[in-house]
């Protein structure tokens, strides 16, 4: 006698022990395919079935779950339509349907994973409240109507199954909440280096605890106007990602990112084939399910985090909720580090500053007074040695020390007005006086110290200009000096004070050009100003070097003149002084001729009427 035929002898004792093995399974929380392979197991027994199997309803489609009887490798893909095939009708229908031979049935489908062709069959639906959530089907390969008896077991089994499906559901659900419950928990710890750093170990806490395939962070880069990925994870989909432009967005995009961007709401799509906005870019990089939040600081969109999977149907109604409380921490932690990083940034600065106060003390206090009190003392032994029998050696030495001197202090000067001028705080104290009359004095100061450049002024009127007497006289010191040093063989220095055409002198690059001249500052517009010329004979400065000359630090290479040292500044303080006076500054130079510097600068008139 077989088993079957036992089962059928003796059904009250057969059935009491299924039932027992079932109902052990699943009050054992066993894993669902478990409980699912008993269930099958008794409605093969208990209906002497060829096959038996459960298909689950996702969405708008069944997909098989479960089988006995089937081939595993083609049963697997096996899916159906709600409405379609006999399974495909129970569960649109959420009633059963015994047939007693499907060949003469239309509506009946085979399926891929068929062993041998069955001719009954009897169709449970399987529902949760009311709400049909799969198929549980036993099939046999005679014709032949299946007893009352048998469709009560069947029903019962389906019963059991929409049972294991939701203590499945609840079980899986319990995991994703205390998974989400560790992340949130996690976020509270992390003690980021940097906004990047955050957002990392972030997406990498996310994508791990969240058993997605990718989860991203993009922050708008306020200069281009892009999303630009500033946290990403997930290792296979990671790379095709960047590859396929998920890093950088254009935030005027038509795709899902830039809406949740836009329309500042969090997006869950669950197929994204059905999902337009979603299909291009998402489908192609193999995309099945994306949830995207917005990311809020102070009322303002400043990103979006997501999480995507290569499966449909991958995220449950409450993930959004879940995304949105993620974004919000995210918000709040991005805020908080740019306030820390701005802090930074600005301590450095202070810390910046702070070292140039301190060089700017350092240089005049520490350095400055030594060398001035060293020349005060020179001029005494000096005038002393000078006294009586003159030592002409020692007066000598004197003298050298004291022109020594005399160098350090003029390029001690120069440090500290270019730490005044990078620092923003060369102060200007204007007074009106006559340009032609200081020009008289600097000349007058310099030709002391030489005796073979005859220096001359051309100035016959008077050229009233109200500026910085003393930057002023620094500059034509600069230029005057420069001319003396850089004619080692002497010759004449002449400095000529003039008025001039502002509309001539404001655009000084393009009118010298054709004479060989180069400029350095364009800034004033007033009709007439005054203008200094100091021309020279001396080495000149070659063509390659004339448009650098007045860059902080310049000295012009092979310049034959290796005489007194300097630092290359005179000429870019002297710049930065006209202009911030609204004057210009150029130039007109042949190596081995001689050089013409000019500076402008407006008139009293026009400083009165500013
Ligand atoms: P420095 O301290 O070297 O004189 P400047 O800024 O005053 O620095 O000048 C920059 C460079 O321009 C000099 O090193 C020199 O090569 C060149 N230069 C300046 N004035 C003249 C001039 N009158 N004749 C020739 N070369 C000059």
């Amino acid at each position: 006698m077989t088993d079957e035929a036992a089962g059928l002898l003796q059904p009250g004792y057969v059935i009491e022990n299924l039932f027992d093995e079932v109902l052990a399974t699943l009050s054992g929380m066993a894993a669902l395919d478990q409980s699912l392979g008993a269930i099958l197991d008794a409605a093969m027994r208990l209906l002497a079935a060829r096959e038996a199997y459960v298909f689950l309803r996702v969405g708008d489609q069944l997909r098989l779950r479960a089988s006995r009887g089937l081939y595993q490798s083609l049963a697997v893909t096996a899916s159906l339509a709600l409405g379609e095939g006999i399974e495909g009708l129970v569960a649109e229908r959420g009633e059963g349907m015994a047939i007693a031979d499907v060949t003469n049935d239309p509506r009946f489908r085979d399926l891929p994973g068929r062993a041998s062709a069955v001719r009954s069959m009897l169709a449970i639906p399987m529902k949760l409240r009311g709400e049909v959530v799969g198929v549980l089907v036993a099939a046999k390969r005679e014709v032949g109507s299946f007893s009352i008896g048998q469709q009560r077991w069947l029903a019962v089994l389906g019963q059991m199954a929409a049972v294991a499906i939701e203590n499945d559901r609840l079980l899986d659900r319990e995991r994703r909440r205390s998974r989400q419950a560790e992340v949130l928990l996690g976020l509270t710890s992390l003690e980021p280096a940097s906004i990047d750093d955050f957002l990392q170990r972030l997406a990498e806490a996310v994508n791990d605890a969240m058993s997605v395939n990718m989860t991203g962070v993009l922050l708008v880069d306020p200069i281009d106007g892009l999303l630009v990925s500033r946290g990403l994870a997930g290792r296979a989909m990671v790379d095709a990602a960047r590859r396929g432009g998920l890093d950088r967005i254009a935030i005027e995009g038509d795709d899902l990112i830039c809406h949740v961007f836009n329309d500042r709401q969090s997006t869950l799509c669950n197929e994204t084939y059905d999902e337009p906005r979603a299909r291009r870019q998402l489908t192609e990089l193999g995309i099945r399910s994306i949830l995207a939040s917005p990311i809020v600081v102070d009322g303002q969109t400043v990103g979006v985090i997501y999480l995507a999977t290569a499966r449909p149907g991958s995220f449950e109604s409450d993930d959004p909720t879940f995304l949105t409380l993620i974004a919000e921490r995210v918000g709040l932690q991005v805020r908080k580090l740019e306030l820390a990083e701005r802090r930074t940034d600005m301590e450095r600065q202070h810390a910046h500053q702070r070292a140039r106060e301190d060089f700017t003390a350092i240089v005049s206090h520490e350095l400055k007074t030594p060398v001035a009190v060293i020349r005060a003392y020179t001029e005494v032994l000096q005038r002393r040695a000078e006294k009586g029998e003159p030592d002409r050696v020692a007066v000598d030495i004197l003298s050298r020390i004291e022109d020594q001197a005399v160098g350090m202090l003029a390029m001690i000067d120069q440090l500290l007005d270019l730490q005044r001028i990078e620092g923003g705080v060369l102060l200007l104290e204007r007074s009106r006086f006559d340009l032609a009359d200081l020009a008289g004095r600097v000349a007058e100061g310099l030709q002391v110290t030489t005796s073979r450049h005859t220096l001359t002024v051309v100035a016959p009127h008077p050229v009233m200009v109200i500026a910085d007497r003393q930057r002023i006289e620094e500059v034509l010191h600069n230029l005057v000096g420069n001319a003396v040093k850089y004619s080692p063989h002497g010759g004449p220095v002449t400095i000529t004070v003039s008025l001039a055409e502002t509309e001539d002198v404001a655009m000084p690059l393009a009118a010298g050009k054709s004479a060989g001249g180069v400029g350095a500052e364009v800034a004033s517009e007033q009709s007439r100003c005054a203008v200094v010329e100091v021309a020279d004979r001396g080495i000149g400065i070659a063509t390659r070097d004339q448009s650098r000359v007045f860059e902080r630090f310049y000295q012009a290479v092979g310049a034959p003149y290796k005489g007194r040292v300097g630092l290359g500044l005179g000429l870019y303080i002297s710049k930065e002084i006209i202009s911030r006076h609204g004057g210009h500054v150029w130039m007109q130079s042949q190596a081995g001729a001689g050089s013409r510097f000019y500076f402008s600068l407006p008139l009293a008139e026009s400083a009165d009427s500013d």
